[in-house]
């Protein structure tokens, strides 16, 4: 078994994401051919001395949207500015924001599908001619002045591709989409932080916590802040197997990686409703949950791991979670 880190080394000390954030494409583990395609983009960007074009990426919370958009600034050597979908409540604070920008910088608009749709229309000739139509006071009195803005790329992130408008997705020229990562993926991304964060790990110990993880980078930097925790309490110089299994049993992360709210979700789908299907409102109030955080966080993984099903009549539960949950179908 391989170390990643010396034993030994050690386990206190700050864990800020900023720290174990990738800062390169080489250093952004997984989505080889994503990677392969926006470094040809970056490079056609930066040889012709242009903006890139707009890009969209798209996919559930914690897959590396953000890490992208960063990445994409630095290695074109701009200005990243961040803003997001909700924070952006007039169109004054959108054109404030873009006439600020440098030429070629990044705007980077996270949740952009929760951004007002009065906000959105000032976008689009500022995406489209980089111009900006903007109107001044109110009622008979009210003009419309023109501003120009420096060529830009906007960077929109979304969990929500199907709440975004149809003319905003259009003004994008790449769209993006990250899916899950396999185990082994996140597997290295685990290694990689007990790197960075010099915490000894044997490489089936980063596996464990990758297992489980949920598909998710920052979920699998989250376990291993906790396992690490464990695995020191124990008087335990280095994260093996045993460690990591043990650490995410006691926090109650089973052998699929799904914590208790998701069995709550399949046993109360299974024990109340008879398997499904049933709406989501339906579910959400049944397990005192919020139904966007349902939607947003719980389901996606349940339905690409196969435990849940999306009927157009409601959630089912399938075969898959009778057996998990030992229970009869
Ligand atoms: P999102 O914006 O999609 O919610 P982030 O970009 O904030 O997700 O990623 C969450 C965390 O996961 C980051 O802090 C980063 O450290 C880690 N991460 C995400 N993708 C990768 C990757 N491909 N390789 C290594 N670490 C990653």
């Amino acid at each position: 078994m391989t170390e990643h880190a010396g034993a030994g080394s050690c386990f206190a000390g700050p864990f800020p994401d900023e720290q174990v954030r990738p800062r390169s494409l080489s250093e952004f583990i997984g989505h080889e051919d994503l990677r392969a395609n926006l470094h040809v983009y970056l490079q056609a960007a930066r040889d012709r001395g242009q903006a890139l074009d707009h890009t969209l990426f798209h996919g559930n919370p914690g897959l590396g949207k953000t890490t992208l958009a960063q990445i994409m600034a630095a290695e074109l050597g701009v200005n990243l500015v961040s803003t997001s979908g909700p924070v952006l409540e007039r169109s004054g604070d959108l054109a404030a924001i873009l006439t600020n920008l440098g030429r070629n910088d990044i705007l980077f608009v996270d949740e952009i599908h929760r951004m007002p749709i009065a906000v959105e229309e000032v976008l689009y000739p500022a995406m489209e001619d980089f111009k900006l139509d903007l109107v001044i006071g109110q009622g008979p009195g009210a003009r419309t002045v023109k501003i120009e803005v420096e060529p830009f790329t906007l960077v929109g992130a979304t969990t929500r591709i199907g709440l975004l408008s149809s003319p905003l997705r259009d003004r994008f020229g790449v769209i993006l989409r990250l899916e899950f990562y396999s185990p082994d993926e996140l597997a290295r991304i685990v290694a990689r932080t007990s790197r960075i964060l010099n915490i000894a790990i044997t490489e089936d110990g980063a596996l464990e916590i990758g297992r489980r993880s949920r598909g998710t980078p920052r979920i699998a930097n989250r376990l291993l802040r906790r396992v690490r925790d464990f695995t020191t309490v124990r008087g335990k110089n280095a994260i093996g197997e045993e460690e990591a299994s043990h650490a995410l049993a006691r926090m109650d992360v089973d052998e699929s990686g799904l914590d208790q709210m998701d069995r709550k979700l399949l046993s109360v789908l299974i024990e109340h409703y008879g398997g499904g299907p049933a709406g989501l409102k339906t579910l959400a109030v049944a397990c005192s949950e919020d139904v966007r955080t349902i939607e947003d966080i719980y389901e996606p993984y349940l339905i690409q791991s196969g435990f849940l099903k999306r009927t157009p009549r409601g959630r089912m539960a399938t075969a898959k979670a009778y057996r998990h949950l030992n229970m009869l179908g």
